[in-house]
């Protein structure tokens, strides 16, 4: 079989390997009678004999040791070629002859490899003779042998190994097993020390909890269920006034100290927590001490332990003496019931109070509104007659008297008209009419009636409609009038130059609702009066009424009739740059055709309102500063945006021209100032309106009532000079 020596691998042929070879090499040098038989392996750094037996031994490892070319030696040679070498007389080799000088004297050998499994060749068995070999047969006899038996050898190294293998699987599995036991040992090791330190834990801890139990003010009880036996700390004797152990340890001894009253009671719910009932046991009931005083006790347990079939078989619980506690809340429940008893009388005294109160108010409703009507009757027939005396020749003196008295008694009747409406809304016998009317003609009515105040102290006084505003209305005039009438004649009052424009719009739904407002360039109001000013009776200020006197009532009507008519009344202002008054109301349009603002032709529109300019452009700009300050004020969302729309810049307060600007569908209506209505055949509106004036001049006819409004229609030219003629 080929073999091939791999140097420097022979390393890992193990020394026992080798070892076995010493026995068989001293029988080889005695078998064959062989001077040094030897077994040569490969080193590093050249090859060693590392076993050898017979009389000439010594001498050839030496050689060997010394010998620093393997080929000048024959077991290095064998060794070298991987080959059986065999030499029966170096002498007569030309090679060896040459190697004999140097050499140990022998000069016959037989060289045979030791090839390990892997085919590599680990060494050689040599046996070297130093003469000629008497019996060359025998020793090829012997040399078959040894070669069998290294052939046997590898049989022999096979097995080895793979017991090798086997042990070393098993040295594995066994290292594995005591890795797995270290590691189990030290796992029993902590887990005895864990469970000596939890041992120790639990020693502490219950010693802990008696001495809790000992000194805790709360007794403790522990009822063991079924054997009925109950376990309690001293402060459950202390409570009930016995020595720790004085009563017996069962549940008859404690049922036997519960107040005969209260047994039933604990008994059920004792049963309620042991049936599953209630989860835990809950009762404040008495107890007997030992010295037969009663005490009150908060008695609680739960359920600790159960048995395999869920049955209570452990009961603990706490019980703790609440006696104070008990009175206390006796005494808090007699105080709330003597309380709420003051209450209840209290509040039947201040139920009839408010009785009277309201009778006596009413009362007084009733008496101011009776007395305003007795006092109206003879006012007017006051104004009439004076008003008559005006129309007859008199001296300057006398006219001037009369006109005084006539003027008195219309802001006389103005008053108590205002005390009128006011006492009939606090007496809640004011009513809303809902008729068909014609908004041009309470427009027109309403222009009348303050156009002249307007023109008597140079204001512009515009009326300012959107042309999708329609004319035919259910609702009540009467009311709305009164409301536009009082907001235009303050806003006429407080101003002294600019404009009062008295707008309407239709606001966008739903539901659909008509927006009005009255905006002028005035005195303003400031936020704290504003917080006034729709009180009853409050003015802004005391100056006001030193200025401008009044009565404070028109706003609080106003507000309260808006709020009758569906809407909500709110004012944004300024000082010293105007006011806005505006406010909302639900627009429900006549049944049939209904005419339009813009669809009216000017031949069709009142008298008084011909000759007004339209035209113009929209109106433009950002809001202004005081309107941008005042957003915060709670408004009708619609009513706000449409009133936020419509301001005018307050920069344009003085400019006695700067009315609105309109877009082309509004119509505006300008009252004509004094040449203005001269030109525009003005002398018979100037009558007419001085006329309207007469009647209805200052606050004395600012307010028109269902009574006069009988007396006053706008329908035609010439009905206010009537009633202006008498
Ligand atoms: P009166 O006009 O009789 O004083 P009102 O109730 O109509 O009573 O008005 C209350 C107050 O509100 C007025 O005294 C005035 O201070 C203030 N006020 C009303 N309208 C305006 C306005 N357009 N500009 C400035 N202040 C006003």
């Amino acid at each position: 079989m080929p073999v091939a020596l791999v140097r420097n691998t022979v390393h890992a042929v193990p020394d026992r390997y080798i070892a076995k070879w010493q026995e068989a090499l001293e029988l080889a040098a005695e078998l064959s009678g062989a001077a040094a038989a030897v077994v040569v392996v490969a080193r590093d750094d050249g090859f060693a004999a590392v076993a050898h037996a017979g009389r000439a031994a010594a001498r050839v490892t030496q050689t060997l040791a010394h010998c620093a070319d393997r080929t000048s030696h024959y077991c290095g040679a064998a060794l070298d070629s991987g080959k059986a070498l065999t030499v029966v007389d170096a002498r007569q080799d030309p090679f060896w002859r040459e190697h004999l000088a140097g050499n140990d004297g022998m000069f016959s050998c037989l060289c045979l490899p030791l090839v390990w499994p892997d085919r590599i060749v680990y060494g050689t068995l040599c046996l070297l003779d130093d003469h000629e070999p008497q019996d060359s047969a025998r020793r090829q006899r012997i040399a078959g042998l040894f070669k069998e038996l290294i052939e046997g050898d590898f049989r022999t190294i096979h097995l080895l190994r793979a017991i090798d293998r086997r042990a070393g699987l098993l040295e594995n599995v066994v290292q594995a097993r005591t890795e797995d036991l270290r590691a189990a040992n030290l796992r029993l090791e902590h887990e005895l020390a864990e469970r000596r330190r939890a041992e120790a834990r639990v020693v502490t801890s219950e010693q802990r909890l008696q001495d809790v139990l000992t000194v805790i003010c709360e007794g403790i009880w522990d009822w063991q269920v079924p054997s009925g036996r109950v376990d309690h700390n001293p402060q459950w004797y202390r409570t009930l006034g016995y020595e720790t152990g004085e009563l017996p340890d069962t549940l008859e001894a404690f049922a036997g100290r519960i107040f005969p009253d209260d047994a039933d009671a604990v008994r059920a719910r004792i049963n309620d927590l042991l049936t599953g009932r209630s989860r835990s046991y809950y009762s404040e009931h008495r107890m007997v001490r030992k010295d037969g005083t009663a005490i009150w006790v908060q008695d609680r347990g739960r359920i600790v332990e159960r048995d395999a079939a869920g049955v209570p078989v452990r009961v603990l619980g706490s019980f703790v003496d609440i006696t104070e506690r008990h009175l206390a809340q006796q005494e808090l429940a007699c105080q709330r019931d003597r309380l709420e008893a003051q209450v209840v009388a209290r509040t039947w005294e201040l139920a009839a109070a408010k009785e009277v109160a309201e009778a006596a108010n009413h009362a007084k409703s009733s008496f101011l509104a009776n007395m305003s009507h007795e006092i109206r009757t003879p006012m007017n027939a006051v104004i009439g007659m004076t008003q008559l005396a005006l129309h007859t020749n008199l001296d300057s003196r006398q006219r001037n008297y009369i006109e005084k008295a006539h003027r008195s008694a219309e802001r006389l009747l103005n008053i108590l008209n205002d005390i009128l409406d006011f006492s009939k809304m606090e007496a809640g016998r004011l009513d809303i009419e809902r008729i068909p009317f014609r908004l041009d003609e309470l427009v027109d009515d309403l222009y009348n009636v303050v156009g002249l105040r307007a023109r008597e102290k140079g204001l512009e006084l515009v009326v300012d409609i959107a042309a999708d505003v329609p004319l035919d209305l259910i609702g009540d005039p009467t009311r709305l009038s009164q409301v536009l009438v009082n907001l235009a004649g303050n806003a006429i009052k407080f101003t002294e130059r600019g404009s009062v424009v008295v707008g309407i719009r239709r606001l966008a739904g739903p539901p659909v609702r008509l927006g009005l407002f009255v905006r002028d360039t005035g005195i303003g109001i400031s936020d704290e009066q504003r917080k006034l000013i729709f009180q009853p009776f409050l003015q802004a200020d005391n100056s006001i009424t030193r200025r401008f006197g009044g009565t404070g009532l028109g706003l609080a009507i106003s507000k309260r009739l808006v709020e009758l008519l569906g809407g909500q009344l709110a004012v944004l202002s300024q000082p010293g740059f105007g006011s806005t008054f505006s406010f909302d109301l639900p627009l429900v349009a006549a049944e049939g055709q209904v005419r339009c603002w813009g669809d009216t032709a000017p031949a069709v529109l009142p008298a008084a309102l011909h000759g007004a300019r339209a035209g113009g452009r929209r109106q433009r700009g950002g809001l202004p500063r005081a309107c941008r300050r005042a957003r915060g004020t709670r408004l009708p969302r619609a009513v706000g945006q449409f009133f936020r729309r419509g301001l005018a810049h307050p920069r344009r307060a003085g400019h006695r021209s700067a009315g609105l600007r309109l877009g082309a569908g509004r119509r505006e209506r300008r009252a004509p100032d004094a040449a203005g209505s001269a030109e525009n055949g003005g002398s018979e509106a100037a009558h007419r309106g001085r006329g309207r004036y007469l009647r209805h001049r200052d606050r004395a006819s600012r307010h028109p009532r269902p009574a006069d409004r009988r007396d006053r229609r706008p329908a035609g030219p010439g009905r206010c000079t009537v009633q202006g003629a008498g």
